[in-house]
């Protein structure tokens, strides 16, 4: 039984431990924000558990084991050089090896990518996989930027990162701005100063050369069957829905074409410009053809589609749905969109982006009766299947996109109920927030407790 004075003294001490992160990472407000947000879930946690709080367990995850920031000279297609900073934190090392993405965006720095760590740490816990978390980047913007000059910038962030990483150390993969084209220089590149075909270094590589079937799709697709999932708890499904993604990159792609398989109607999508909407559905080979193929704005989408209408500058979230699936960025839905999406008529948020909502809105939902899904429960898919291409590296196999896909399924499917028996177990339940962070919390903390204090 949980007595309502260990509960006070847990948030007391939750309040002190807040307090140094704020203090010992000034000016990371992303990384607070994530911080905060687990720190609230985890108390009843810690009132079962006396033994974490003993052992500093919170204080030490709070705190990476690891943070490298290099410098990333590289020169353009006209001769001038630029000086980027690359970024690498090996945040928890307790389940696995550190495992994340690099995401390469103008807006990374310290404070980005150890939210992203932090969030990726309980996120992999949660897929029952052995992987610890970590996450890295870089300030470089590769919109407008060649094929040649992307690759002199990732062999330059490769020379120095080489030698943080390796397949039971840390293995990155992508984010925002690192997909196929990326991971195949840095890979290409790891071999070379390395003199090592060490596969499992990195994941997301292409099928020729040690890539995984589905790892491509797995981050959308994984983010549609949690969705599915939830729906399913009610009895629902997606057949006949209304759905509005956001972003138009790799997760939302992909969490579009999954949705149609379903029997979904994706009706706007966008990217950094503004928003899509078309009534009869997105026009997925349309949005491949201009997003991996060609690399160009959405506006176009309206040149070949006349019924559709582009929305400049806009957000997406005032289009009506009845299932949003946030798959752009972080801190895209404060209050605002979320009333948007409220007086829209949405019933359910599943998160395929990495925070994407505001914890004001997350308020607003749980208040409104709106059911949500937190990204590091929903989007595990991604990371979930790139465990799985370390396995088929380890083993030097390779499985069928039929097979990967029922894996990928499964991993989905046991997430969602431990989400929901965890939330349940703790008298929370619905509360998908809950049941992800208590539940990857305590994987997390149970392993470092049998490593003793390193
Ligand atoms: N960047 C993805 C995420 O946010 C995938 C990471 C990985 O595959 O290592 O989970």
């Amino acid at each position: 039984r949980l007595d309502a004075r260990d509960r006070l003294d847990a948030r007391d001490r939750l309040e002190t431990i807040f307090a140094d992160v704020v203090r010992r990472n000034p000016g990371e407000a992303e990384f607070h924000q994530a911080v905060r947000e687990v720190l609230d879930s985890v108390v009843p946690a810690l009132t079962r558990h006396p033994e974490y709080a003993d052992a500093k367990i919170i204080e030490r995850i709070c705190e990476p084991e690891r943070q490298i920031i290099f410098r990333v000279p590289w020169e353009d297609d006209r001769g001038e050089v630029h000086i980027n900073r690359g970024f690498r934190v090996e945040f928890n090392s307790a389940l696995g090896p550190y495992k994340g993405g690099l995401r390469f965006h103008p807006s990374v720095y310290l404070g980005i990518v150890k939210f992203l760590g932090f969030e990726q740490l309980f996120k992999n816990a949660l897929t029952g996989m052995p992987i610890g978390g970590g996450k890295g980047g870089s300030d470089f913007d590769p919109k407008g930027r060649s094929d040649r000059e992307v690759m002199r910038f990732c062999q330059s962030f490769m020379t120095e990162l080489y030698r943080h990483i390796g397949e039971y150390t840390d293995v990155p993969a992508g984010d925002i701005g690192v997909g196929g084209r990326e991971i195949g220089y840095l890979f290409g590149q790891y071999k070379r100063v390395t003199n090592r075909y060490e596969s499992g270094v990195l994941t997301g590589k292409g099928l020729t050369y040690g890539g995984a079937q589905v790892r491509r799709e797995a981050t959308g697709y994984g983010t549609v069957f949690f969705a599915e999932e939830m729906l399913r708890v009610t009895g629902d499904s997606f057949e006949g829905k209304r759905v509005v993604v956001s972003g138009s990159g790799n997760v939302a792609i992909y969490a579009i074409e999954k949705v149609r398989q379903l029997g979904g109607t994706v009706v706007a999508c966008s990217d950094s410009s503004g928003y899509v909407h078309d009534d009869k559905g997105i026009d997925l080979d349309l949005l491949k053809d201009l997003k991996e193929v060609r690399r160009a704005r959405i506006d176009e989408y309206v040149t070949h589609r006349r019924h559709a209408s582009f929305v400049a500058g806009r957000s997406v979230w005032e289009v009506p749905c009845e299932v949003a699936l946030p798959s752009a960025t972080q801190n895209e839905i404060g209050a605002a969109e979320a009333a948007a999406l409220i007086d829209g008529g949405c019933t359910i948020v599943v998160e395929g982006a990495n925070m994407p909502t505001r914890p004001d809105a997350v308020r607003a939902f749980a208040e409104a009766g709106v059911r949500f899904g937190p990204g590091k429960a929903a989007n595990a898919g991604g990371v979930a299947a790139s465990a799985l291409e370390m396995q088929q590296n380890a083993s030097r196999d390779s499985w069928t996109f039929a097979h990967s896909e029922q894996r990928l399924r499964e991993i989905m499917s046991d997430i969602h109920a431990r989400c929901h028996t965890t939330a349940e177990e703790y008298g929370m339940p619905g509360n998908y927030v809950a049941g992800a962070n208590i539940d990857g919390f305590r994987r997390v903390a149970e392993a470092m407790l049998a490593h003793g204090l390193i």
